[in-house]
C-alpha cells in the first residue's frame, strides 16, 4: 500500500512518488510513498494553524487520554512496527522492535506530563499585586526528523509537542517515511482532531526548508546532520523561530588501566558498532590508557570478529547494513583515509553480498588530530587513541567540537566522579556504552551537537512552552 501525507485529518497524495528500499536487500520495496511539495506544506500550516486554538484550549485530560491511547496502540503494535523500522532502516528487528517500544513510552510518559504542567505564584514586590508565571503552547510547530530512529525521535518531538498545547507538522526522513506514517495512523485512529498532527514526507530541502521559512510556523524542533543544521539555523534566525538542534557527535569513551576488561570491552562493542554505529551517541573514540591498550586492543578485535553482520530480520544478527549506498561509500572513503593518515585498520570493508554491508572498523595508533578522529563518520568505525593517565585521557575527550555524550571505564570512584564532573557533554556515562539512554530524564549535548533546551523528560516544556508572568492588582 503507497502510504499518503496526513494533512488536516486527509490522506493527501501528492504527484512525486518515492520507493522506501530496504538496506539489506535493494530489491526489497517497504513501501511507495507520496512525496509532498511547498504548496502542501502550506495547506498543512494552515490546517495546524486552524487546529491550534481548540488544542491549546482543551483540558489536559483530553490531550492526555489521546496522548495515552497513542501509546498503548503503539505497544499494541510494536513487533510489527520494528519489522517496519528494521526493513526500512537496516537496524536489527531486537532493536527496532526495542525503538518502537520506546516511542510507545514516550507517548504514555508525555500523556502524564500533560497533567502535570505547572508554573509559580510568586509574592510581588509590591503591595496587593500577585504574581504568576503560566507555560503556554506555542503554536504551530515543525518537526524535522532524521533517518536513524526513524520512530523514536518523531516520538520524543510530537509527543512533548501534543501534550503542552502545540499542533504539529512533521517531516520525517527522506530514506525511512514509514515508521512515521505508522505514527501518523496511530495518532489520527486515536482521535487526534484534524489538523493538529500533520506530516508531510519528501526532500529535506523542500518541505524541511519550507517549514523552516514559513511565517506561521512559530518554532522547529529538528535532529541531524551539523551541516543542515546550520542551514537551519540561519533559517529560524531570519525568520525569529524559537529553535531546537540536536546534531552530530564524535563521543569519546575513555577506558582506564583499572577498568574491568570485560565491562570495557562490552561497553565500546556496543557503543562503537550497535545499531551499525549510527547512533549520534555512538562512540567513535576509544581513548584507552597506555598500560591496558594491547590487551585491549586484541580483546576487541576478538569480539569484533564474533559479531554476526547479516538480515536484520534475523534473529541471530546483531549488526545490520548500513542505512544507504552513499553513507557506506562516505565510510569507506573514511577507511582509506584512515589507512592515509597512518592507523592501522581492523576491518571495515564492504561485505560481497546484496546490500550495503560493512565489516566493523577499528583505527587502531589513531591520533586525535587526524580527521578520522574529528569528524563524525555515523558508522560503524572507530578510533582507538593512546592516553597517558587520567588527565591526559580527559583532555583528549574534551577535544572535539562535539559535546553530545561521553564514557569512562573504570573502577575508581575517583576517576568516575571527576570524569562525571569535567567531561564537557551532555550525557556521561560510567562502564556504560555511550549510546543507550532513558526516556524520562534530558537528552542533548554542548558545543557543536546542540542548540537550544534539551529534549526528553520534563525538561521538553522548555522547549515546547513560552513563560507568561502575569500581574494582578486586587486593591
Ligand atoms: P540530515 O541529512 O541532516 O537530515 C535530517 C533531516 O533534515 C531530514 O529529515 C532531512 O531531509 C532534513 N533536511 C535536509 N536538508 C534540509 C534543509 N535544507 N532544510 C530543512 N530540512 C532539511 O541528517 P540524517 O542524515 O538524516 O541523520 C544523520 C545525522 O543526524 C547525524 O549527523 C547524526 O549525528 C544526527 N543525529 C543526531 C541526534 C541527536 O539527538 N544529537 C540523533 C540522531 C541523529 P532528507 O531526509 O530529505 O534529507
Ligand atoms: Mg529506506
Amino acid at each position: 500500500m503507497d502510504r499518503l501525507n496526513l494533512v488536516d485529518g486527509q490522506w493527501r497524495a501528492a504527484e512525486a512518488t518515492g520507493e522506501n528500499i530496504s538496506p539489506a536487500n535493494p530489491a526489497d520495496v517497504v513501501c511507495a510513498y507520496a512525496r509532498g511539495d511547498a504548496g502542501l506544506v502550506d495547506e498543512a500550516v494552515a490546517a495546524a494553524a486552524r487546529a491550534f486554538p481548540a488544542w491549546a484550549e482543551a483540558t489536559p485530560q483530553f490531550r492526555a487520554d489521546i496522548l495515552d491511547r497513542v501509546g498503548s496502540a503503539i505497544l499494541a503494535r510494536a513487533a510489527e512496527i520494528g519489522r517496519i523500522l528494521a526493513r526500512e532502516e537496516g537496524k536489527t528487528l531486537a532493536e527496532a522492535t526495542g525503538e518502537a517500544t520506546r516511542a510507545g513510552q514516550l507517548f504514555k510518559f508525555y500523556a502524564g506530563e500533560a497533567l502535570r504542567l505547572a508554573g509559580d505564584a510568586i509574592a510581588s514586590i509590591r503591595d496587593k499585586v500577585d504574581v504568576e508565571v503560566t507555560r503556554e503552547p506555542l503554536g504551530v510547530v515543525g518537526l524535522i526528523t532524521p533517518w536513524n530512529f526513524p520512530i523514536a525521535i518523531p516520538a520524543w518531538k510530537a509527543a512533548p509537542a501534543l501534550a503542552f498545547g502545540n499542533t504539529v507538522v512533521m517531516k520525517p526522513a527522506d530514506l525511512t517515511p514509514a515508521s512515521a506514517h505508522v505514527l501518523a495512523e496511530v495518532l489520527a485512529e486515536a482521535g487526534c482532531p484534524p489538523g493538529v498532527f500533520n506530516l508531510v514526507m519528501g526532500s529535506g530541502r523542500v518541505i524541511g526548508q519550507a517549514l523552516v521559512d514559513h511565517p506561521d510556523v512559530a518554532a522547529i524542533s529538528f535532529t541531524g546532520s551539523e551541516g543542515v543544521g546550520q542551514g537551519i539555523a540561519e533559517g529560524c534566525a531570519r525568520h525569529r523561530k524559537k529553535l531546537q538542534m540536536e546534531m552530530g557527535g564524535k563521543n569519546p569513551m575513555v577506558v582506564m588501566a583499572d577498568a574491568d576488561l570485560d565491562v570495557a570491552v562490552a561497553a565500546c562493542i556496543n557503543g562503537a558498532f550497535f545499531s551499525t554505529g549510527q547512533r549520534c551517541t555512538a562512540s567513535s573514540r576509544l581513548i584507552v590508557e597506555a598500560g591496558i591498550h594491547d590487551a585491549f586492543v586484541d580483546r576487541m578485535a576478538v569480539a569484533m570478529g564474533q559479531l554476526t553482520l547479516g538480515d536484520p530480520l534475523e534473529a541471530d544478527t546483531q549488526i545490520g547494513p548500513v542505512v544507504s549506498e552513499a553513507q557506506l561509500r562516505g565510510n569507506l572513503g573514511y577507511v582509506d583515509l584512515a589507512h592515509e593518515e597512518g592507523a592501522e585498520v581492523i576491518g571495515g570493508e564492504r561485505l560481497d553480498r546484496a546490500g550495503f554491508f560493512q565489516a566493523p572498523a577499528l583505527f587502531v595508533g589513531a591520533t586525535n588530530e587526524m580527521r578520522v578522529s574529528r569528524e563524525e563518520i555515523f558508522g560503524p568505525c572507530a578510533s582507538v587513541i593512546k592516553a597517558d593517565g587520567f588527565d591526559h585521557a580527559l583532555t583528549l575527550a574534551n577535544d572535539t567540537e562535539f559535546g553530545l555524550s561521553s564514557g569512562i571505564c573504570t573502577t575508581s570512584l575517583r576517576q568516575a566522579r571527576e570524569f562525571k564532573r569535567r567531561s564537557a557533554a551532555g550525557m556521561v556515562m560510567v562502564n556504560l556504552p555511550t549510546a543507550g539512554v532513558d526516556y524520562h530524564v534530558p537528552f542533548g549535548g554542548r558545543k557543536a551537537s546542540s542548540v537550544g533546551s534539551r529534549e526528553q523528560g520534563r525538561y521538553a516544556a522548555e522547549f515546547y512552552t513560552s513563560v507568561k508572568t502575569a500581574y494582578t492588582f486586587a486593591g
